[in-house]
């Protein structure tokens, strides 16, 4: 294998004999010990665990039972572990099973109480200067960047860099900056659109993505929602009052790229290790707060040191699984299922213009690893099912009979 490919950790949720030694848990365990090799963790090191917990009702973030495990395993190398996300989802984690108890290690707001204990980043890109990134990270000297891969609205993949980029800054960075980064092509020219137009417009988008404030004459575009169906442009009959520019979608993608390259810079490349969780495979992240069907199965976990690497190798197994056609909300009509395309399932279900690898490219192209790798698998099922498991325990250590 040539070495310049990055190597990736694979741990499938299949298993080659029902016992614990084949088991996922087990598999899991394999990987954050053999990352935890190759990383360096100097005693006392503060090791920020960045992880989404979650809003509301959403229970389809990582488990407690794996976040435990790996701090834990952190322990063992001397490091003491904090698991760390915005202040909301810290405020309300214990509704969702998170505690300083279950997880083993504080839970820390990520930046401060009030998500105003920032540090400013210049980015300079499409008139936004500075970014406001999270103080409890910056302040750690390790990273573990601990994701749930699954779809997102605005660019159609939500992972490792979107775990950074998104979860390491202020509230008013993430939705005002980051995703402002799509709003600053026109596309919606003022002079010429009148407000029975614009009303129309509203009422016509199959997806509410569109709303018009009458008062200040605003009319705004939710790039979360839109999935690009054109019906806005049919009404408008190419006068070009609306239009769909492509590089607003590629906006919000090469910001991210952006925000995650500056997290990065506050780490040592020898301190950071990624880890993707490929279940509960969704339509949209976890910040809308709810349960969601699952679109595509249960994969398992992957792990790498490099950001670019872990990020491609998790699409490219989504991509391999493909989609649960029975599984698509059925609010969601304008998906691609034509078998002819050769197409990401995210793709097909956000439509076009989000292209799951978009990000990673740029993340790529900016230097933040690279997307060739090496896939490993661990414990795989082909592997277990030959060897011979210890004698089955029921119920172990202790025992209460
Ligand atoms: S392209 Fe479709 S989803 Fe997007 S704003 Fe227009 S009508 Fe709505």
């Amino acid at each position: 294998m040539s070495s310049d490919k990055a190597k990736v950790y694979f741990g499938s949720v299949q298993h080659g004999k029902a016992s614990r030694f084949a088991s996922f848990a087990a598999k899991f365990d394999k990987i954050v010990e053999l990352l935890l090799e190759q990383i360096t963790i100097e005693k006392k090191d503060k090791v920020a665990i960045k992880m989404h917990l979650g809003f509301n009702d959403g229970y389809q973030t990582i488990p407690v039972f794996f976040v435990r495990r790996l701090v834990e395993a952190v322990k063992k190398k001397g490091g003491y572990p904090f698991v760390t996300d915005n202040p909301t989802a810290v405020y309300n984690a214990v509704s969702r099973g998170y505690t300083q108890e279950t997880c083993g290690c504080p839970i820390i707001p990520i930046a401060g109480v009030k998500d105003g204990y920032t540090t400013p980043v210049e980015v300079n890109y499409r008139g936004i200067d500075t970014l406001d990134l999270a103080g409890a990270l910056k302040d750690a000297d390790v990273l573990i960047d601990l994701s749930h891969a699954k779809g997102h609205g605005s660019c159609g993949y939500g992972g490792a860099i979107k775990n950074l980029a998104l979860g390491a800054y202020s509230g008013p960075t993430r939705w005002r900056k980051i995703h402002g980064a799509s709003h600053v092509d026109e596309y919606w020219d003022k002079e010429k659109g009148s407000p029975e137009l614009a009303k129309k417009l509203v009422e016509v988008c199959p997806y509410g993505a569109l709303s018009y404030n009458e008062e200040k004459n605003e009319f705004r575009r939710n790039y979360h929602d839109c999935r690009q169906c054109r019906t806005c442009l049919e009404m408008d009959h190419g006068a070009g009052v609306i239009k769909l520019p492509r590089e607003s979608y590629s906006a919000f993608n090469e910001m991210m790229a952006i925000a995650t390259n500056e997290v990065l810079k506050t780490f040592k490349p020898e301190k950071v290790m990624y880890l993707n969780f490929l279940m509960w495979i969704t339509t949209y992240c976890d910040c809308l707060g709810c349960g969601q069907p699952s679109i595509v199965n249960d994969i398992g976990v992957v792990g790498s040191k490099d950001i670019v690497a872990v990020e491609t190798a998790t699409l490219d197994l989504i991509k391999k699984e493909g989609l649960i056609e029975k599984n698509i909300p059925p609010y969601n009509k304008h998906v691609n299922l034509n078998p002819d395309e050769d197409l990401h399932p995210f793709t097909r279900v956000h439509g076009p213009y989000k292209d799951p690898y978009e990000t990673v490219v740029f993340a790529e192209k900016m230097g933040m690893g690279t997307s060739k790798y090496e896939l490993i698998e661990i414990l795989s099922a082909e592997e277990t099912m030959k060897m011979e498991p210890p004698k089955r325990e029921f119920e172990g250590e202790p025992t209460f009979f």
